[in-house]
């Protein structure tokens, strides 16, 4: 473990280069605060980050933002105590620009997300601006905890989406994220929610959650969806897998005036088929991270426990910190796994 002034990180250093390092501990100033991290899982920005791939990423950078932990210090006004457990929406937004004024936060024009264009939860520390820090009960349970990030993701997808009780969902892509839009959407509500997944792995799961799940690549894919909504398509699609079929079908499924959530991240234009959208009067949505009511929104969704049996299913495996570099390597394996966490208590 490092002394006050460093700490072990995970830090990028390059495209394709993640090393454990002795690393400088953040220091805070007014408005911000100190958290000792407990867990952070692995998503896939943290990996296109790590690939290169990532359009506005910075190295060297410690990555990670779906983390929890203890707070260990702040410099501000906060009804927060140290030594809190806690959660904290991983981004830093000015609070004064157009989108932050309208409480749209998440797409700040200055927007910078941690463990990408600011040092991560990959570390034994990690700072962050005081007024996204949110108490956690002292029982909660912390791997599922470190799920508040994705889910606020799923809540916030969701709620944008407009979805309404006894609407039917079409989640294009089984990962993480995809199952989570999924699980919100029945708690919102949904009661038709279909999962398209080419891997039986992740199919297998979506089922055993109670959903069903369809291989797009299966030849009476277009019959089986139209029948399970009586051939009128989806009030929401959901496009999570960023990729150029996902959108097609995304447009092709959802019903005359649904919508289409654009979740998925994508390097490259598609052409979509704009008289689609035309005939059938579609709503067009694209989502990024989470707004900040959101994030409180999936923090108590999980203190509510209701999602707890469904959500632990989604935690695969937990590396401790000395093995980061094992866990970002099976994080690229392309393997039967949802999330993988680390965990920084030994
Ligand atoms: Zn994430
Ligand atoms: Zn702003």
């Amino acid at each position: 473990m490092g002394s006050a002034k460093t700490m072990q990180a995970a830090v990028i250093e390059g495209a394709q280069t993640i090393r454990l390092q002795e690393w400088k501990t953040p220091s805070i100033s007014e408005g911000e605060a100190l958290i000792r991290v407990k867990y952070c899982g692995i998503c896939g920005s943290d990996i296109h980050v790590l690939h290169g791939k990532h359009p506005t990423a910075t190295f060297p950078v410690v990555p990670g933002h779906e983390f929890v932990g203890e707070l260990l210090d702040f410099k501000g006004t906060s009804s927060l105590e140290r030594g809190n457990l806690v959660a904290a929406q991983p981004v830093f937004s000015c609070g004064n620009c157009e989108p932050c004024a309208k409480g749209q936060d998440n797409v700040c024009q200055s927007l910078k997300v941690l463990g990408c264009h600011t040092d991560g939860g990959f570390a034994e520390y990690v700072k962050v601006p005081l007024r996204k820090v949110y108490a956690l009960p002292d029982d909660i349970d912390l791997e599922l905890a470190a799920l508040i990030e994705p889910l606020a993701v799923a809540v916030h997808d969701v709620r944008r989406s407009g979805l309404k009780v006894g609407n039917s969902a079409l989640i294009i892509g089984g990962g993480p994220i995809g199952l989570l839009i999924a699980i919100v959407a029945r708690h919102a509500g949904a009661d038709n929610v279909i999962i398209s997944e080419i891997s039986p792995y992740r199919s297998q799961a979506a089922e055993e959650m109670g959903f069903a799940a369809i291989n797009p690549q299966a030849e009476n894919f277009n019959e089986e969806l139209m029948q399970k909504t009586e051939g009128k398509g989806f009030d929401v699609a959901f496009e999570v897998s960023g990729s150029k079929p996902g959108i097609t079908a995304a447009i092709d499924y959802a019903k005359i005036t649904g919508t289409v959530m654009v979740v998925g991240m994508t390097s490259e234009p598609y052409p979509v088929n704009l008289s689609k959208i035309f005939q059938k009067e579609l709503t067009l949505q694209g989502v990024r991270v989470h707004s900040q009511i959101n994030y409180i929104g999936a923090i108590d969704l999980l203190k509510s426990g209701v999602l707890d049996k469904q959500l632990r299913k989604l935690v695969s495996a937990v590396y401790p910190l000395k093995d980061v570099e094992k866990a970002f390597t099976f994080a690229q394996s392309g393997g039967d796994f949802f999330k993988i966490l680390v965990s920084m208590e030994d």
